[in-house]
């Protein structure tokens, strides 16, 4: 299973896993279940099918898996009625899912990494295996124009010169096109990005303690100059919300005894039953203000916990690639012929752009 989830993160197709897999002469799941005297998953009750064959639909299955997080998951299949005992699928959102039940196989990283790619087209047909044509950034480079997604089109020219390219999608749209028409090589995409991805690197190499400051800083920048401020509020607002219960419970009291009247208790308690409603939607706000700020840094360290793999940076990878980078936004190019600059922006994973990085720009182009 964790080479299943390995090659996929680093970019291969559920048709490609399930060919390398074959050609190992790796035994499909059910034939090591049924071998084990277990049922088979597939419902197949022979095992003449051959036992090295693992179909697309197996491997995109097994992908899907939240078992190999540890978890369970009931309700995937319901019977069709009380009557018709046909299996049909449940809709994921009627699943029930008891997390940690059992041993993780795989880790919530590589998992929500490997979801994430599942969820973009990588291949394209006719470029399809040839090297040096992969599509290194599928599904993460976007217009900074537009916003759509770029997409990738790989091109060889006749002399043997590779050409690959992206370009926003939103280009030659007859209706609400986009206004930016250039389109970016993939080498000089490659080119930029790891020299940014460098960048970072290095500035952790060389100080991350003022790296890790400048991280906090700006998600501090963005959330809570008030942290305390807004703990504060927060105490406050519990503390009034219970009394304002005392107090009713105490009105309530009054009026069975007779201290106070059946009108004035309604009218009373209704004004501090709204004043109540009030807070508690304060304090909800306010709680999940605090909360986002604690993912924040929670967040921070996932990052550097990425990041911190390397010293230097290798050669990208589809799997470098995705672990780092969220979404790369490419800007429209400035400046005319040999002075065109085109800005970049790289979205890292949990923790969004560097602000503090100076936009400096990039010099290379079509
Ligand atoms: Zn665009």
């Amino acid at each position: 299973m964790k080479r299943i989830f390995q090659e996929a993160k680093s970019g291969k197709s559920a048709n490609e896993i399930g060919k390398l897999l074959e050609t190992e002469h790796i035994e499909k799941p059910d034939v090591y279940r049924i071998k084990n005297g277990r049922k088979p998953l597939s419902g197949v009750k022979n095992s003449n099918y051959p036992p090295y064959y693992w179909s697309r639909e197996t491997i995109t299955r097994l992908l899907g898996r939240e078992e190999y997080l540890g978890h369970t998951v009931n309700l995937r299949k319901r019977s069709k009625s009380y009557k018709d005992k046909r299996q049909i699928n449940n809709p994921k959102e009627d699943w029930l899912i008891f997390k940690n039940t059992h041993e993780a196989i795989i880790d919530q990283e590589t998992f929500d990494i490997v979801q994430k790619m599942r969820s973009h087209k990588r291949s394209n047909q006719r470029y399809k295996n040839r090297v040096g044509h992969e599509n290194l950034f599928a599904g993460l480079a976007f217009c900074g124009t537009c916003g759509r997604k770029h997409y990738f089109c790989p091109f060889q020219s006749k002399t043997g010169l590779n050409h690959d390219h992206y370009k926003c999608s939103g280009y030659r749209k007859p209706i609400d096109g986009c206004e930016n028409p250039h389109y970016i090589q993939k080498s000089a995409l490659i080119e930029i990005v790891s020299e940014k991805l460098r960048q970072t690197i290095r500035e952790i190499n060389l100080n991350k303690e003022d790296f890790l400051k400048s991280l906090e800083k700006q998600s501090q920048a963005q959330f809570s100059k008030d942290n305390k401020r807004q703990r504060q509020q927060l105490q406050k607002n519990e503390l009034r919300s219970s009394e304002i219960d005392h107090i009713i419970q105490k009105l309530y009291e009054d009026n069975l005894l007779g201290k106070i009247s059946d009108e004035r208790f309604v009218k009373l308690s209704q004004t501090y039953e709204e004043e109540q409603e009030q807070l508690q939607t304060s304090i909800s706000d306010l709680t999940e203000k605090l909360a986002k700020q604690q993912e924040d840094s929670l967040n921070i360290s996932k990052f550097m916990a990425r990041i911190s793999k390397y010293t230097e940076l290798p050669e990208l990878t589809v799997e470098i690639v995705n672990e780092l980078i969220d979404k790369i936004v490419i800007y429209k190019p400035t400046g005319t012929k040999r002075n065109r600059i085109i800005q970049i922006d790289i979205h890292y994973n949990f923790i969004g752009k560097l602000e503090y990085e100076k936009s400096e720009s990039d010099e290379l182009t079509r």
